[in-house]
């Protein structure tokens, strides 16, 4: 293929390594990644192929046999609760009431807002992620911010704004009309923003702190808003779910606890899902509902086994979610390691984790046109990786077959292995001109 050179064109030469549909990878030992100007990848091959037909390109940079690998993607975490990782000790409706709800309420003023949203990103970037699918707070305006700042450091995010009035913490009840108004204003300011870099989510926390008309009118506002999403949690823990039937007695499950109220459609995400009978199965797949994985969030909080073998041969569309701070680490390489542990029975390969992780998650998204892989007429979302960066890990790794490659990042990766993150081609992070972050809120 010819390449026009009179474009603005830079171009990036490692180890390019890029999972596609059906468990195949993409391998390019000593490969070529060219971006043009809109940060679009116009070209991915062998560099000696790309070699034989084009003349020489002006801007290389050089990453020797380092990967390049698509940039991550995170389908659930939420932004304030970067505060709280590592505090433990408690299952989910008590471990949100001793510390994440108080550190939830904070963000109500916008100064402490601004200084977990800069936090927040700039962790999503140095950990690799180039999509993060994320809940604020109730907070319109801690909301608004974080939208701003994502905007700013040039991240991918779909974001929204949480949604409760019930069963809640007085700092974190708000009125049903606010909550909706709040929402859709949000939607409409920030939905689609530097083409669609930045998405909206309509964010209601979970059944047991939403009434039955948010969660109807939600539904509605969701649908009257074309391409936005619908992310919420579904079916976490035994004693969640205990508490969502009473509150829905006339409900099946509580998967329809939410097709009653009509959120259960395309683009919605449904974080954990992890207590599905076969009916619930069933719905989730004819309503083409997508799932977020999170399992270190599930050892975490010792929540349960997601389904996973069972949720791929339904069909259903699913990625993987840190859910920080209920998942201690925002590394993906963490989750999809955790991904393989938490089940006792089956065995999950490296190459099929980062696909979770990557062209997975986008495909959950609806977003596999844009994102995902590294292909031509994608946007040029990636990671630079070196697993030789974590010790513990052999000096050498990188001369062996991909495979082992993927192994040892699968296994021993963490925040440490990631060298630089693009995103449509920008560079946002960078280890080696990125000093020691340090934050305190
Ligand atoms: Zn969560």
């Amino acid at each position: 293929m010819q390449i026009d050179d009179t474009k603005k064109l830079r171009a990036y030469r490692g180890h390019i390594v890029s999972p596609q549909r059906g468990g195949e990878l993409k391998d390019f030992r000593d490969g070529i990644l060219i971006v043009d100007e809109n940060g679009v990848i116009v070209f991915v091959g062998e560099w000696s192929e790309f070699e034989k037909q084009n003349k020489p390109l002006k801007d290389i940079q050089h990453f020797g046999d380092r990967l390049i690998l698509p940039g991550l993607i995170d389908m659930h975490l939420h932004l304030p609760q970067v505060a709280v990782t590592g505090k433990s000790g408690e299952h989910l409706l008590k471990w949100l009431e001793r510390f994440v709800f108080p550190s939830e309420a904070r963000c109500a003023d916008p100064d402490y807002a601004l200084r977990i949203s800069n936090w927040f990103f700039d962790e999503l970037a140095r950990n690799g992620t180039t999509l993060g699918v994320v809940f604020a707070t109730i907070h319109k305006q801690a909301t608004d911010i974080a939208f701003e700042v994502a905007a700013q450091k040039g991240a991918r995010a779909i974001i929204g704004k949480v949604m409760m009035n019930a069963n809640s913490p007085p700092a974190l009840t708000e009125k049903l009309e606010d909550s909706l108004n709040g929402s859709a204003e949000l939607c409409d300011k920030w939905h689609g923003y530097d083409d669609g870099r930045l998405m909206y989510a309509f964010t209601p926390r979970f059944a047991v702190s939403s009434t039955s008309e948010l969660m109807s009118k939600c539904g509605e506002l969701w649908h009257s808003k074309p391409g936005s999403y619908l992310h919420t949690h579904l079916a976490e823990s035994q004693e969640e779910i205990d508490f969502v039937m009473e509150r829905f007695p006339k409900c099946r499950s509580y998967a329809d606890v939410y097709h009653q109220h009509g959120l259960l459609a395309r683009n919605n995400i449904m974080a954990h899902s992890i207590h599905l009978d076969e009916d619930d199965v069933k719905v989730l797949k004819s309503t083409d509902s997508s799932l977020a994985h999170c399992p270190s969030s599930n050892f975490f909080l010792k929540s349960g086994i997601f389904p996973y073998r069972k949720i791929e041969s339904s069909g259903i569309r699913f990625g993987i979610g840190s859910d920080v701070a209920a998942g201690p680490q925002m590394s993906l390489f963490c989750v999809m390691k955790d991904a393989n542990y938490i089940q006792p029975d089956n065995w999950i390969s490296p190459v099929e984790l980062l696909y979770r992780a990557t062209l997975g998650g986008a495909q959950a998204l609806g977003l596999d046109h844009r994102i995902g892989s590294l292909e031509a007429g994608k946007e040029a979302d990636f990671i630079i990786v070196d697993p030789s960066n974590r010790t513990g890990i052999i000096d050498d790794i990188l001369s062996q077959p991909t495979e082992e490659i993927l192994s040892a990042l699968v296994f021993l990766g963490d925040d440490r292995v990631v060298e630089s993150t693009f995103v449509r081609g920008k560079e946002i992070y960078s280890r080696q001109k990125t000093p020691q972050l340090s934050h305190s809120v």
